[in-house]
């Protein structure tokens, strides 16, 4: 089922290095791999000389040094969040110490409960300590830049992944930095409660509404020509809810059941990722009333059919 997306996984770069990809895009990757993270985080930089910086990346020294070596002699004027995971928001304290910029996002970390973190990984944990300055909302937009080039960048509201958010469109060259909503080299995880997959997939159906030319998500490859991708995403989440209700229908009534026979062949390190996942799906079905719980839908709860 999986193979029908036509997943991006060719990805060069160099570990702290600041890479010019496009006449306003600069990116310097981060050296936290992980099966959540692809190959790390990928900090973008928008502009020269007077520059906003999207995801300043996971609180890890050597990122933040490469990040600072590549800002050295312009001037940060706005720090962009797209969500508040450890692996996007956390570094953004030490560059705004350092520059003075303010912090730009939806909110801080929504509704999630620490103890609820995937499989023990701290890469997707959630970033407590962030309060963005200024609070972003749907078509907000911010401009900077200047002799080295205006730019334009608008919030889109994206909840999902978690509650709280956000991809940025940057109007001058038809970019869309999609955060962790829509990667390509792999599937977001939506882990409830704060990752919600109904509003995931709203959120996805929202993309296919706008004209972006290329998305740039925080991890991996570029994705030119975004919308049939993003077809590929809802095509496959439907595929894999109606493959749960088969689970269901052959008697399955708990999350690691499903898990084992909807994910065949499944990498044991995303056992609890994928448990997650169905579990996300199992809320949606629970609150569609296709699906019945014995108790307020959680890991442990058994589930049914409801007819
Ligand atoms: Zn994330």
């Amino acid at each position: 089922m999986a193979g029908e997306i036509p997943f991006r996984r060719d990805f060069a770069f160099e570990y702290g290095r600041s890479e010019r990809l496009t006449p306003l895009i600069r990116r310097v990757v981060a050296r936290n791999p992980s099966p959540f993270t692809f190959k790390g985080t990928g900090t973008y930089i928008i502009g020269n000389g007077k520059v906003a910086v999207i995801d300043p990346g996971p609180k890890q020294q050597d990122h933040i040094d490469a990040l600072l070596k590549a800002l050295d002699g312009e001037t940060v004027t706005h720090i962009l969040i797209t969500h508040t995971h450890n692996d996007h928001s956390p570094a953004s304290a030490a560059i705004k110490a350092a520059t003075g910029a303010k912090t730009y996002g939806f909110g801080p970390h929504g509704s999630g409960r620490p103890e609820e973190r995937i499989g023990g990984q701290t890469e997707e944990g959630g970033d407590r300590d962030f309060v963005p300055d200024v609070k972003l909302r749907e078509g907000d937009t911010i401009q900077g830049g200047g002799d080295g080039g205006a730019w334009h960048i608008g919030a889109v509201e994206t909840p999902g992944h978690t509650s709280n958010h956000l991809c940025f469109a940057l109007h001058e060259e038809d970019t869309l930095f999609t955060g962790d909503h829509v990667m390509g080299w792999s599937t977001s995880v939506i882990s409830p409660p704060d990752g919600d997959m109904a509003a995931y997939m709203r959120s996805l159906n929202k993309l296919l509404y706008r004209d972006d030319a290329v998305y740039w998500p925080t991890h991996g490859p570029s994705i030119p020509e975004p919308k049939p991708f993003v077809q590929a995403f809802i095509a496959h989440r439907e595929e894999r809810s109606a493959a749960i209700v088969r689970a269901l229908a052959a008697g399955d009534e708990t999350i690691p059941q499903i898990v084992a026979r909807v994910y065949v062949g499944l990498d044991p390190k995303l056992t609890a990722a994928a448990g997650r996942s169905v579990y996300a799906q199992l809320v949606e079905l629970v609150e569609q009333t296709r699906v019945i719980s014995d108790g307020p839908p959680s890991l442990e709860t058994r589930y049914k059919l409801a007819r």
